[in-house]
């Protein structure tokens, strides 16, 4: 697989996964998928790769940044190139797989501290030279595509380092491009936890997360990025701007604010600020539930985040289909244990299964998890013991590795995530669940898991067989009604994935015109020239 395109697309490690037998199973029913379609292999993308289009900065250019970062650290090869051009948005995918990237990156530079990246922006600015801050080009939204070319900027090779852990503080200033598994070692070591656990948690950075404002698996209780982020430092284009580690401040309004979701358009984040907690997994409380249906498990989840005695850290929710798709893959159906919920009116296709953890202080978690089972005992739940929630934690980022072999077999499947106050969550769901089913063979799950006092995240995945030979005007279309179906119906166009260039045409309906003025505003001082990740991005000029 080296060197191919599907070496670019592959999420995560490049050990090739089998779907497993229940996935198999629910392919099988849902799609009516005979042996001969798992043997099918669609558009697998194992032709090295190579490019049609070769680097456009002219080689004096070219050999000023050489002379910057070193000759080793400017790289214009070909795959470099193409490892640089696309995230893992699905479109960007399917165009992997087909070996089509229109607009590859000139160059890709690595480069060794901040002083060689004031440099490079100089240069850039000079010559109008587009450059696009990565990370582990990890984006589900179109955030690290060139379509100006220019220079993809990878922060992860040699701005990785942790800075300094401040245990009196308990905060960690770290460089942009180190690992979710890097910091949060270096953190377990000396006792602490950054909290910030996305599900590319393994294949993400500490810059990404930052850029494209994202939140973790347990951000009911430490709280989204945005809630994380002490201080920052970004280089742009016309200087280098830092902000202080104040608890809290008064001065003016927030500049972190502005930087936190700006997805590499007003600068390169250098140095990242963030709280810690302490770490101590031998107090954590675990707990899951079955609700008799969605209704009553959002509104016993409203209750414990409006309750006043905290917020659990892992807080999920699946909605009846997506519970019944994980029971079936477990194989849970017709054991004893589902034979007696349902004796006791946990129908299939409207019970839900819910998760808990706490973590903290060990009297806390404990008081928390009585407290959280009785408001849950109250809406009708069955305690349903740590077991689920501690098994479901282990496998937590596995769910990643299916897309890949899913594709293989001609299975689109794709996510969207939106943000929704609780007055408006049901009607939300179920009419992005309509707009989803819909489309005919199509099966569609939903979950809650970032949860807040005045309303929730809800998260659609969807699977349906691939349109043969329209595969990515057919999913763009159907992503675009998605898009409306959330956006028209009062949720947010994004809770965590950011914007990207996939969402960036709803922005304007979204916030208006005066708002995009300001936001324009500010990239028009801070990056004059409109070098910062070019094109589209957050619907700006
Ligand atoms: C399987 C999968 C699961 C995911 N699950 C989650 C999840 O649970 N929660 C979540 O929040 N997200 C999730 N994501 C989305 C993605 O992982 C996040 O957006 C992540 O924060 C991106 O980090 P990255 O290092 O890969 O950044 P990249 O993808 O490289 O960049 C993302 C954006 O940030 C900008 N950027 C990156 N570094 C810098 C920097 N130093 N300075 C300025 N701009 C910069 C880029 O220009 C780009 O616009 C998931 C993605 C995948 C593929």
């Amino acid at each position: 697989m080296d060197k191919t395109y599907r070496s670019i697309f592959k999420w995560g490690d490049k050990r090739e996964e089998k779907l497993e037998k229940g996935v198999v199973e629910l392919v099988r029913e849902e799609f009516q998928y005979t042996d001969q379609d798992f043997q099918k292999r669609i558009l697998y993308g194992d032709e090295l790769v190579n490019l049609a289009q070769k680097p456009t900065i002219s080689s004096e250019i070219q050999q000023q940044l050489r002379d910057i970062s070193g000759k080793e650290n400017v790289r214009d090869d070909d795959f470099s190139r193409a490892s640089h051009a696309f995230g893992k948005f699905y479109g960007e995918l399917l165009d992997l797989r087909k070996g089509e990237i229109a607009h590859p990156p000139d160059l890709v530079i690595t480069p060794r501290n901040e002083d060689e990246i004031v440099k490079i922006l100089d240069i850039c600015q000079q010559e109008n030279i587009a450059v696009t801050p990565v990370g582990a080009l990890s984006s589900v939204t179109r955030g690290v595509e060139t379509p100006r070319g220019g220079i993809s900027l990878d922060l992860t090779k040699y701005l990785n380092k942790i800075i300094k852990i401040n245990e009196s503080d308990t905060s960690v200033q770290v460089e942009p491009g180190v690992f979710g598994p890097v910091l949060e070692k270096a953190l377990n070591d000396k006792g602490y936890t950054c909290g910030h656990f996305p599900q590319s948690f393994e294949y993400s950075t500490v810059g990404g997360w930052v850029a494209a404002r994202g939140a973790g698996q347990a951000s009911t209780g430490y709280g989204k990025i945005d809630d994380l982020v002490l201080a920052l430092r970004i280089v742009t284009p016309v200087g280098i701007i830092e902000t202080k580690d104040f608890p809290a401040t008064a001065e003016a309004w927030d500049l972190n604010k502005i930087f936190i979701g700006s997805e590499g358009t007003l600068g390169v984040i250098t140095s990242v600020t963030l709280k810690i907690r302490k770490y101590r997994p031998e107090n954590s409380a675990f707990a899951s539930f079955v609700f008799r249906d969605f209704q009553s498990a959002t509104q016993s989840m409203r209750k414990i985040m409006q309750a006043g005695f905290g917020f659990p850290h892992l807080f999920r929710l699946s909605d009846p289909v997506e519970t019944a798709t994980a029971f079936k893959i477990k194989g849970f159906d017709n054991s004893f244990s589902d034979k007696f919920l349902k004796m006791r009116g946990y129908r299939p296709g409207e019970r839900c299964l819910m998760f808990v953890s706490i973590e903290g202080d060990k009297e806390y978690t404990h008081l928390m998890k009585k407290k959280i089972k009785k408001i849950a005992r109250k809406s009708g739940a069955f305690y349903s013991g740590r077991k689920p929630v501690k098994e479901w934690l282990e496998q937590r980022y596995e769910s990643a590795y299916l897309r890949d072999p899913l594709m293989d077999i001609g299975v689109m499947t794709d996510t969207v995530e939106t943000s929704v106050s609780w007055d408006n969550l049901l009607n939300l769901w179920s009419e992005v669940r309509n707009y989803l089913e819909s489309r005919r063979n199509t099966h569609v799950m939903a979950h809650i898991s970032h949860v807040y006092e005045n309303g929730a995240n809800l998260y659609f995945t969807f699977l349906s067989p691939m349109k043969q030979g329209g595969e990515k005007a057919d999913y763009l279309e159907y992503h675009h009604g998605l898009i409306d179906a959330i956006h028209n119906n009062g949720g947010s166009l994004s809770h965590h994935h950011g914007i990207g260039r996939a969402l960036a045409p709803w922005m304007e309906g979204e916030m208006g015109k005066t708002a995009m003025g300001l936001f324009q505003a500010v990239k028009d001082h801070l990056d004059p020239k409109g070098i910062m990740n070019p094109g589209n991005m957050l619907g700006l000029r």
